[in-house]
């Protein structure tokens, strides 16, 4: 197995070392984000494509931001009005941007593994900006630095992801995530929206949130997919709330000082009340999205660079 690895497509299979090295350089970029002193040098020259066939605010702008921030040439192709809606395929649209030598290629995606499927076709390294349920690993990244910043570490910690965790790829990649550095990950939700594989993947499953929430450290709320779904999966929202939507009163069964977390965007009194969304004294949400530009610092660093360290050696 390679050492240092080109893409950054999944988390699942990458080693606890990689991990932490990641967020060890993210770390330092969030001190020199915030003092205005990034190195502006270190992506120049350098190409970065924004391609994005899903909406997103937050992920796309925070990998534009970070380009910019380390002085790469960012361009974010507009999708909606680009030739990939007159029906060129994804490999056709590949084999274009690989003819502009562009160094680094993020993309977002409904179909889970188009990220892959791209990545054997073009030169540069990939970047998956989420596809379809399968994965988000930069989100688990930001999410982990988020907690590992407050709490000290990773190890050791219980962290209930809550609600739709069947369509969630923010839950799959943190599941993985956070299994590779030692937490204790449980899933809460109802039993329509909680994946078959569940069990198989190592972690405790709950259907209620009094229980699931029980001695919790972090408290990860997740949207409610309805795009994603086909069915009725949930009787209302009103009535989802109601059991699985998290307010104080819910919150209050989680360990007394727990983080409150959340991807985005959020549906209020939903999945999420919002005297819980703003508290101060206990949402971290808003220090996720800042986080969210220091990983995919580090992440395009490396990947233009020498790739992600700290794998096994062969
Ligand atoms: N922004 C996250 C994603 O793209 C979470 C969400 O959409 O609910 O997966």
């Amino acid at each position: 197995m390679a050492i240092h690895s080109r893409h950054l497509l999944a988390i699942e299979g990458l080693h606890p070392p990689q991990i932490a090295a990641m967020l060890d350089l993210a770390e330092s970029y969030v001190l020199l984000s915030r003092t205005g002193t990034t190195p502006r040098d270190r992506l120049r020259g350098r190409t970065l494509i924004n391609l994005f066939f899903e909406d997103s605010t937050r992920t796309r702008t925070s990998f534009e931001l970070a380009g910019k921030r380390l002085g790469a040439d960012v361009i974010n192709m507009p999708v909606a009005t680009s030739s990939v809606n007159k029906g060129e395929t994804l490999l056709d649209t590949a084999s274009t941007l690989n003819a502009m030598n562009c160094d680094l290629l993020v993309i977002r995606h409904a179909s889970s593994g188009a990220p892959a499927l791209l990545a054997r076709k073009v030169d540069a390294a990939v970047i998956n900006a989420g596809d379809g349920t399968h994965e988000h690993p930069t989100q688990a990244l930001l999410d982990a630095l988020t907690i590992r910043r407050r709490l000290g570490g990773l190890q050791g910690l219980v962290v209930a992801i809550c609600g739709d965790i069947l369509h969630s790829r923010v839950a799959r990649s943190n599941i993985h995530l956070l299994s590779a550095m030692g937490s204790r990950v449980r899933v809460v939700g109802p039993p329509t929206l909680i994946p078959p594989e569940a069990e198989r993947l190592g972690i405790e499953v709950f259907h209620d949130m009094k229980a699931g929430l029980a001695g919790a450290d972090v408290v990860m709320a997740l949207r409610l997919q309805q795009e994603r779904m086909t069915g009725g999966l949930v009787p209302s929202t009103r009535e989802y709330f109601r059991f699985f939507g998290l307010d104080a009163e819910k919150l209050a069964y989680a360990k007394p000082q727990a983080l409150v977390m959340h991807p985005g965007p959020m549906n209020r009194g939903v999945e999420i009340a919002s005297r819980v969304a703003d508290d101060p004294d206990r949402s971290v949400i808003r220090e996720q999205v800042e986080m969210g530009v220091a990983v995919r610092m580090a992440v395009l660093d490396m990947l233009a660079h020498a790739g992600i360290p700290g794998g096994p050696r062969p």
